[in-house]
């Protein structure tokens, strides 16, 4: 091999701990939830990154760490629609409702907490947010996430595959940090069509890209300029079977009917929606149109911190707003399985299977009822998450059993919990000592790295 040869694999080393990995194999006992049945007390079985096996009985595994637990075993969650950088930003609470998403974004209140701060975080200290945001999704059980953003002239190759980014770095499709097979565009305002990238509508329907995420229809039902851009979305060839269409609080039945029929996708962010405009989507039409519908958590400051904390504020708006429309295993669904189908990678995550990665975690909670549990858990109740097969948290016990042998211990949600700081590329302390102090140069704080009610 050449130099050069050797330096691109010690890089890859160095910059993919958990996606590279070759992990031990191991076998995980607790109530596993799959797409037929949940198993009690069944096993699941992992080698090489992959689960190979779910049984009732105790598999044979030569060389497997047991890990025995009386926890839920729940795939991890798949996120359609974040803004990760904007993470490490408390929660903003606007004086009033908004018009639109482009009302806000010029704000005199938004540009003082969030806006104007960001613009030297983001390239000062890619890395620190990076592993940060990153933590926080898999510390509440999302194991792929979307919507990292380049800032100008920064190196991204941190982006170091802790979680899964389905539009930078997932492991699917080799060691290259760069744009996958996702296409994140803001809008389809001029400014947002500008960026996005030459024959979209070309590849979209050719099937070069898997997917388009886009914001479409956030606002008010009564203004117009939220209005006009689904049929902007028509214009521009866009609507397809490829495209997910994020937030559609003013999208109307007729609207959810063309999108049933071209295969579209809605990702609903009701806790952000209903914060910026006190409204969301009617998702009872979008259901009776038989739109498939994702949930995703938008971003921390007005949306959710992580999925589980959206999947409580959903499940609120559900009872209450939208009558019980949805059981809890359709809620869990659309944090999984929905997002994964949507993103063309429901044969490699998104479900406990045979065959699928080893990407889920293991939940604390009444085992009889497990999706129930789930939409009353906070993150202090998540006791492991893996990645790739490989434990990036949990409790520092479980850790311990399953071979990390170097970790650093947290309190979260009064629950004592661990992380693999190998698998992280650093110390969560430490990161989040870094950034406070670059926050508090820029008059904000840094926001809490999860939501404990
Ligand atoms: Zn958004």
């Amino acid at each position: 091999m050449t130099r050069a040869g050797w330096a691109i694999l010690l890089l890859c080393a160095w910059a993919a701990p958990v996606l590279a990995a070759a992990p031990t194999a191991m076998v995980i006992k607790g109530t596993v939830v799959t797409p037929d049945a949940v198993i009690p007390g069944g096993w699941v079985a992992i080698d090489h990154g992959k689960i190979i096996s779910i049984t009732a009985a105790k598999p044979a595994l030569a060389a497997a760490r047991t890990l025995e637990t009386t926890d839920i075993i729940f795939p991890g969650f798949v996120d359609l629609h974040n803004h990760p950088l904007y993470n490490i930003y408390p929660r903003w609470t606007p004086s009033h409702a908004y018009h639109n998403r482009y009302e806000w974004r010029g704000d005199e209140a938004y540009l003082k907490a969030i806006a104007n701060p960001h613009r030297p975080m983001a390239p000062g200290h890619f890395c620190d947010i990076d592993r940060f945001v990153e933590l926080k999704e898999l510390l509440g059980g999302t194991t792929t996430m979307v919507g990292i953003s380049q800032p100008r002239d920064t190196d991204i190759s941190c982006i170091a595959g802790l979680a899964r980014n389905l539009d930078w770095f997932t492991g699917f499709y080799g060691a290259k940090v760069g744009p996958e097979r996702v296409v994140n565009v803001l809008g389809v305002q001029p400014d947002d069509v500008k960026y996005a990238p030459a024959s979209l509508a070309e590849s979209l329907k050719k099937g070069d890209a898997d997917l388009l995420v886009i914001h479409i229809a956030e606002g008010q039902r009564s203004d117009p300029k939220t209005r006009a851009e689904f049929a902007e979305l028509e214009k521009q060839g866009w609507l397809t079977s490829r495209t997910a269409v994020i937030h559609g609080v003013a999208l109307t039945r007729a609207d959810f009917a063309k999108m049933h029929a071209a295969g579209a996708t809605l990702v609903w962010s009701p806790r952000s929606n209903m914060e910026l405009y006190k409204e969301t989507a009617n998702v009872a039409d979008a259901a009776a149109e038989k739109v498939a519908i994702a949930l995703a958590p938008d971003w921390s400051p007005t949306g959710s911190t992580n999925m589980l904390a959206e999947l409580k504020f959903a499940k609120q708006v559900n009872d209450g707003q939208f009558k019980g429309l949805f059981t809890a295993k359709q809620l869990f669904e659309m944090a999984s399985a929905v997002p994964a189908r949507t993103a063309r990678i429901d044969d490699k995550v998104g479900a406990l299977k045979p065959g699928l990665y080893a990407d889920l975690f293991l939940l604390h909670g009444d085992a009889a009822a497990p999706y129930d549990a789930l939409l009353k858990a906070s993150p202090g109740d998540v006791t492991l998450t893996l990645v790739n097969g490989v434990p990036v948290s949990g409790q520092g016990g479980y850790l311990k059993t399953l071979g990390v042998a170097q970790i650093e211990e947290t309190t979260l949600c009064k629950a004592q919990v661990a992380i693999n700081t190998a698998a992280a590329g650093g110390n969560l302390a430490e990161t989040s000592a870094r950034l406070g102090k670059a926050l508090t140069e820029q008059g904000v704080s840094l926001a809490p790295v999860a939501e404990c009610d």
